[in-house]
């Protein structure tokens, strides 16, 4: 007896500090598999914080570059101007001034296009953008805004063709944000376009949907580059675009107002031989007109010379 219960206790401790050991074991494994999931976690967060400072970076350098160079026109011609009324030589230089008045219009446009665009743009990502939904005719709001750049293409040298096969097709639609899709596909059309171009703007009724179209024959876009052009910010290689400014917000909130309506934008390119946009739009109607903003389409001019106001003449 004195023998065995020495050995039954060893025993009993061993297994006791055994199950210990063990639970310790587990607890510890735990424990660090928690802490390797927080570092996992914290790692991923860094990496998307990090692409999206990146980003916010290219962001900055763009607006910054896009505010600077209207700024550096307006700021040199005020200090011309003021050297102007110093020296006397205000009726002498009347001509010029009449020309650096309508550079100094341009670049006001300029600035206020590149506002809108980050306002517009920042709406869109916290949901606050909104469409005023009515019952038109698209191919005459496509149309009229063919028409109203039409002076602009002539001055570029460039040819631009509209063609419909329907003459009525009423759907809903903001009006003011289709004319500026539009409005922004041309400009582009215009921007990456040469002397002698031509700029197709089609309309499609395709019963369920309604596909307009705007085609140049300029530069194009490398087939990588298709999928990211629509993305905030995006330019491809700025050295390309050879008659261009811009931020790279254009196709992204284009793209925006698209989906907006329910619809859909894709472009087909080539290098060398052009470029085409697509939008296709639902062929649906709206039971309550929201005509409350519509009142301002009035202003249309302004909104064309904002829209197109980074084309050099
Ligand atoms: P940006 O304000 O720089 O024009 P966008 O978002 O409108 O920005 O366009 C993004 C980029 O897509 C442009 O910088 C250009 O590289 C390319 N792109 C857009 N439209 C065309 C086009 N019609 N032809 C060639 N490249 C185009």
């Amino acid at each position: 007896m004195k023998d065995i219960m020495p050995a039954v206790n060893f025993n009993y401790r061993k297994n006791y500090l055994e199950r210990e050991t063990n639970e310790i074991i587990i607890q510890l494994e735990e424990e660090l598999k928690f802490t390797k999931e927080r570092l996992q976690t914290e790692v991923n967060s860094n990496i998307i914080m990090k692409k999206a400072l990146k980003s916010q970076e290219e962001f900055i350098v763009n607006i910054s570059h896009e505010l600077k160079t209207p700024l550096n026109i307006l700021s040199a011609t005020v200090q011309l101007f003021s050297i102007y009324c110093s020296n006397g030589s205000l009726d002498k230089m009347k001509s010029s001034i009449i020309n650096y008045i309508g550079s100094m219009k341009q670049n006001c446009y300029r600035l206020s296009k590149l506002i809108s665009n980050i306002v517009d743009s920042s709406k869109i990502e916290t949901g606050f953008f909104e469409l005023h939904l009515s019952n038109n005719n698209i191919v005459e709001v496509v149309e009229d805004t063919v028409m109203s750049v039409t002076n602009l293409t002539e001055i570029k040298g460039l040819n631009i063709i509209f063609d419909t096969d329907t003459e009525e097709k009423i759907i809903a639609c903001d009006p003011e944000k289709i004319e500026r899709v539009v409005l922004n596909l041309i400009s582009n059309a215009i921007k990456f376009s040469d002397k002698g171009d031509k700029i197709f703007v089609n309309i499609k009724d395709k019963d369920k949907f309604v596909e307009i179209s705007v085609e140049d024959n300029g530069i194009g876009i490398e087939e990588k580059n298709l999928g990211t052009i629509f993305d905030r910010f995006k330019q491809v290689d700025k050295s390309l675009s050879r008659n261009a400014e811009g931020t790279g917000i254009g196709l992204s909130l284009v793209k925006s107002i698209v989906e907006l309506h329910c619809g859909h934008i894709y472009a087909e390119s080539e290098v060398g031989n052009g470029s085409k946009f697509i939008v296709k739009l639902p062929s649906r109607n709206v039971s309550h007109e929201n005509l409350t903003h519509n009142k301002k389409m009035s202003s249309k001019n302004e909104n064309i010379k904002v829209e197109l106001s980074d084309i050099h003449l």
